[in-house]
């Protein structure tokens, strides 16, 4: 069974992702998984009055459906479910990519529930029984964090990669990559205005089995720069490389 709350609108986020600057005017999306009818009746109430859009579901099965075909802001998600519990819920989503936080609620008692949570990939948790104040209070947290987090795209003059749809830009035509070339082009984005030296790409972007005694790293940042076609990775001879906005070379 799955019931809206409609009395607070059903807008949803692109991307369901918590922007800011948007918060005045799309409520946050929620869903909350709780087998227990009168617990998931509080709770969804509870934050619905405060304001948010909320769906709910009674199982597993239908939590883990919804949680992976709708842009959720944030899920609050029991551990102990029918058809399907808590911790293969979550761990189903991380598998398949939905990185939205995830709330657990475990019981007082169950320790190693929270360490199977939090290893399943759980952003927070709260025992049961609890106060619905600190529901509400870990949820405006997580959601403020995941704002944070929520700045997914990076610049560096024309150049634009976007973190979360792993998309890179030049002037906004898009610039194919190799998932070789895409991680080195975002380490060093991660890293403007730093020199960031041979040895330190290798060991953050590639595997054991990588050759580290070839010039391969000198081929990969050749390639991005002709692929990218703007001279925005400088060499610091003996040193490594630096990523900064043409114009700003010193
Ligand atoms: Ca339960």
């Amino acid at each position: 069974m799955l019931q809206r709350d409609t009395n607070v609108g059903t807008g949803t986020l692109a991307g369901g992702l918590p922007f800011r600057e948007l918060w005045e005017d799309w409520p946050l999306r929620l869903l909350v998984i709780e087998d227990d009818p009168d617990l998931n009746r509080q709770l969804t109430t509870a934050l619905a009055d405060a304001g948010y859009v909320v769906d709910r579901a009674f199982d597993g099965e239908e939590g883990h459906y919804l949680g992976e075909s709708e842009p959720y802001d944030a899920v609050i998600l029991d551990i102990g479910l029918p058809k399907m519990d808590g911790i293969s819920v979550l761990e189903a989503w991380r598998r398949a990519g939905r990185a939205m936080p995830v709330l657990i609620l475990t019981a007082r008692d169950r320790w190693s529930d929270k360490v199977q949570g939090f290893d399943a990939g759980a952003d927070d948790y709260v025992a049961k029984p609890f106060h619905l104040e600190e529901v509400l209070a870990r949820i405006r947290a997580l959601l403020r964090r995941s704002a944070g987090h929520a700045k997914s795209e990076l610049n560096c003059g024309s150049v634009r990669l976007d973190t979360r749809t792993g998309r890179v830009s030049v002037d906004g035509n898009p610039v194919k990559l190799t998932s070789h070339e895409y991680r080195l082009l975002s380490y060093l984005m991660h890293h403007t205005g730093r020199v960031v030296s041979r040895s330190e790409l290798v060991e953050h972007l590639y595997d054991q089995d990588f050759d580290r005694d070839s010039n391969t790293i000198e081929v990969f940042v050749g390639r991005v720069r002709k692929k990218l076609g703007v001279d925005v990775i400088q060499t610091v001879r003996g040193l490594g490389y630096l990523l900064t906005p043409p114009g700003n070379a010193s």
